[in-house]
C-alpha cells in the first residue's frame, strides 16, 4: 500500500515567456507550479508561508544579478533554507558564485530532457525532506537552538577536532520565569523564549559556539573563553524588562571556565556550570557566578557520596544512632522514646554527619532508599530491644519530604511493623513541618491514611516552615516539635522564649504532646518544664549514640521502675 502525499508546489522564478511555458509543461503532470516573473515577488511569497513549497527553479538571467541577490537573502534567513534551489544557468552562466552562495542544483538552458529536468527536481526534493526532517528532531522549535541530546551528541563528536583554543561551558536560567507564564500569559513567555534563542544564535556566530535549550528556561552554551558575561547578562535582562515588568524575574549565569575537554564527559561540565548558577539562586546582588576551586572540592564530594551510597548500605556502614527522649512533667524525667538519626560511618572518610548528606539526597531522590534502610534498621532494634531487655523504646524514624511523593511509603512502613511484630504506639514517624507547608493538600492525604492505619505523626521542627494558623487544626499531628533555634536562643531574647511558650500552648490546644529538642542545659530544661512542655530532647539527656550504648538509659529506666 503506498501512503497518500499531497501534491507537492515548485515555485519557478523566471521571466522568459518561453521558458515559463517549457517549464510549466514539463513539470505540472508531477506537481503544482507558481510562476513569478521577479525575485521580489518570490521572496515576499516565500516568506509568508514557506512551507508551501517544497523547490525554487531560479532563473541566472534576471535583471540586476537578483538571481545571486535571492541567493544572499536565503542565506540570512533561516525559515526560507529549508526549501532547496535549482538555478537555470546558461553557458555562460555565473554558477561558480551561484554555488558559493549555496544553490544546490544547476540545470542548463535550454531547457531539453525533460526526464533528467524531473529527476533533478524529484531528487533535490527528497533530499531536502530527509534533511528537514533530521533538522526538526535536532532543533527546539521554539528557540531554534540544538535539543539537548543532540547538543551533548554533537558536542562529543566535536570535542576531539576542537582541543586548541580555550572553552567556557555556561548555564543560562532565568529564575522564576514561571511568574512571567503565570503573570503574562503562554505566548509572551513563549516570545521572550524565542527572542533569547535569537540572540544566542547570533552570539554563537561570533563566539565560536553551540548551545542548547536545556530546560523550559535553561540554556547552555558552549564557547571560546570570555573573561566577562556581564555584559550577556545585562543584554539578556534587559531583554526580559521589554517584555516584563517583573523585577524578580532574573538572569542568572554560572561557568565552568576553561572547560578540561581531556577528563569528565560534557554532561559533567554543565553540571559544574549549573553548581555554579545555583550557588547565586535568590542572590539578589550577583547575576553571573563562576565554578571556582571550592565549589569543584564540593562537587567531587558529592559526585563520590552519590556513588558511594549503594556500597554504604549493602555493608552496612550507615548506623542508626538512638537519641532519647525524656517525659519531664513528673518528679523524675522518664524514658519516653528515642528518635532514630542516621550515621554514614565511611571506610575511607571517615564518620560524616546527615547534614552533609541528606539534603544531597534529598535533591536526587536518592533518600527514599536511605529512609527505607533506616526504617528497616530502626523497627529491627525496637524488636531485639523488647526481646533481650523486655522493654520497649518506642523509636520515631524522619520521613523526608521526598518520601511524601511514594505511593507506596504507606505500604513499606505498615509492612516494616508487621514484619517485627510492632505496634503504632513502638514505631512512629517525624516529618519536618516545611514539607506541610510545600505540598499540604497531598501531605495531608497521605498522612490521614497513615493515621486511619494507626501510625503517630510528630511533626518537627515546628515554627520554622511558616504553617498558616488557620491550618493547623486541619493538620494530622499527634505531637508537636518544637524547632531546636528557639530552645538554643531562648535564654537569650524574649522573642525566642515566648515563641516556644507560644508553640508549647498550640499543642496544648491540640490536645497534642509538646516536644523540645536540642535541650542543653538544666536551666533551659527547667524552663521548659515550667512552660508545660511534655518531652525532653538534646545533649543534656544525651547525644545521639549508638543502640549498644542506649541500652545504658534502658537499664536505668528499668530500674526506676523496679524501684
Ligand atoms: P532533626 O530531625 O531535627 O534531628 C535533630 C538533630 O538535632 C540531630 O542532628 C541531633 O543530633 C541534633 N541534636 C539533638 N540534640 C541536640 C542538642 O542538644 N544540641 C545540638 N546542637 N544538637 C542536637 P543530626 O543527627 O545531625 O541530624 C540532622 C538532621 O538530619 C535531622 O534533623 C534530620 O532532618 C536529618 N536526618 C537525620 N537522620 C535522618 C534520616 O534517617 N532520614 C532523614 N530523612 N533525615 C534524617
Ligand atoms: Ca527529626
Ligand atoms: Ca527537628
Amino acid at each position: 500500500m503506498t501512503s497518500f502525499k499531497p501534491r507537492q508546489n515548485i515555485m519557478v522564478v523566471e521571466d522568459n515567456p518561453e521558458n515559463q511555458e517549457i517549464l510549466q509543461k514539463i513539470l505540472e503532470e508531477s506537481y503544482n507550479i507558481t510562476v513569478v516573473g521577479d525575485t521580489q515577488s518570490a521572496l515576499l511569497l516565500l516568506m509568508d508561508s514557506p512551507a508551501t513549497y517544497s523547490l525554487v527553479l531560479l532563473d541566472i538571467d534576471l535583471p540586476n544579478e537578483s538571481c545571486q541577490e535571492f541567493l544572499r537573502q536565503r542565506n540570512l534567513h533561516s525559515r526560507l533554507q529549508s526549501i532547496p534551489v535549482i538555478v537555470l544557468t546558461t553557458e555562460d552562466g555565473a554558477d561558480e558564485e551561484c554555488c558559493k552562495l549555496g544553490a544546490d542544483e544547476f540545470i542548463r538552458k535550454p531547457l531539453k530532457h525533460a526526464p533528467v529536468i524531473l529527476a533533478r527536481c524529484s531528487r533535490i526534493i527528497d533530499l531536502y525532506e530527509n534533511k528537514n526532517l533530521v533538522q526538526q528532531t535536532e532543533k527546539d522549535k521554539l528557540s531554534g537552538l540544538y535539543t539537548i541530546d543532540y547538543f551533548f551528541e554533537y558536542l562529543k563528536q566535536i570535542i576531539p577536532l576542537d582541543m586548541g583554543s580555550d572553552r567556557d561551558a555556561i548555564v543560562i536560567n532565568i529564575e522564576r520565569f514561571r511568574l512571567i507564564n503565570e503573570i503574562y500569559g503562554r505566548s509572551v513567555g513563549d516570545q521572550i523564549l524565542a527572542q533569547i534563542g535569537a540572540y544566542l544564535q547570533e552570539m554563537l556566530v561570533n563566539l565560536n559556539a553551540i548551545a542548547c535549550r536545556a530546560g523550559a528556561d535553561i540554556f547552555y552554551v558552549y564557547c571560546i573563553h570570555q573573561d566577562d558575561y556581564q555584559d550577556l547578562q545585562a543584554t539578556l535582562q534587559n531583554m526580559l524588562a521589554k517584555f516584563a515588568n517583573v523585577n524578580n524575574i532574573r538572569v542568572c549565569i554560572g561557568v565552568w571556565q576553561y572547560v578540561d575537554r581531556g577528563t569528565v564527559d560534557p554532561e559533567s561540565w554543565f553540571d559544574r556550570a549549573k553548581t555554579a548558577c545555583d550557588r547565586i539562586s535568590g542572590n539578589f546582588t550577583t547575576s553571573v557566578a563562576i565554578y571556582n576551586s571550592g565549589l569543584h572540592t564540593k562537587h567531587l564530594r558529592e559526585e563520590r557520596l552519590i556513588h558511594d551510597i549503594y556500597e554504604a548500605i549493602e555493608h552496612k556502614d550507615l548506623k542508626v544512632y538512638y537519641q532519647p527522649k525524656y517525659a519531664i512533667q513528673g518528679d523524675k524525667p522518664h524514658l519516653r522514646s528515642a528518635e532514630a538519626l542516621i550515621r554514614w560511618i565511611h571506610p575511607t572518610l571517615g564518620f560524616i554527619n546527615p547534614g552533609d548528606f541528606i539534603p544531597l539526597f534529598e535533591s536526587n531522590g536518592l533518600i527514599q532508599m536511605v529512609d527505607y534502610y533506616v526504617w528497616n534498621e530502626a523497627a529491627a532494634q525496637v524488636r531485639r530491644w523488647k526481646e533481650e531487655n523486655h522493654w520497649t523504646v518506642p523509636v520515631s524514624v524522619n520521613v523526608s519530604r521526598i518520601d511524601i511523593y511514594d505511593p507506596d511509603l504507606e505500604n513499606k512502613l505498615c509492612n516494616i511493623m508487621q514484619e517485627n511484630k510492632l505496634s503504632p504506639n513502638e514505631y512512629m514517624i517525624e516529618i519536618t513541618e516545611s514539607a506541610y507547608s510545600e505540598n499540604s493538600k497531598g501531605l495531608i492525604e497521605v498522612l490521614n491514611s497513615m493515621r486511619s492505619k494507626g501510625f503517630h505523626i510528630e511533626m518537627d521542627d515546628f515554627g520554622t516552615g511558616y504553617s498558616s494558623l488557620s491550618m493547623l487544626t486541619a493538620l494530622p499531628i499527634d505531637i508537636l516539635k518544637i524547632d531546636m533555634s528557639f530552645v538554643r536562643n531562648m535564654e537569650l531574647d524574649e522573642k525566642n522564649k515566648k515563641m516556644a511558650e507560644l508553640i508549647i500552648d498550640i499543642a496544648k490546644f491540640l490536645k497534642v504532646p509538646s516536644v523540645a529538642e536540642g535541650v542543653e542545659t538544666e536551666s533551659q530544661l527547667r524552663t521548659l518544664r515550667k512552660m508545660g512542655c511534655d518531652v525532653i530532647q538534646g545533649y543534656f539527656f544525651s547525644k545521639p549514640v549508638p543502640p549498644e550504648e542506649f541500652v545504658k538509659f534502658i537499664e536505668k529506666e528499668k530500674s526506676l521502675w523496679e524501684k
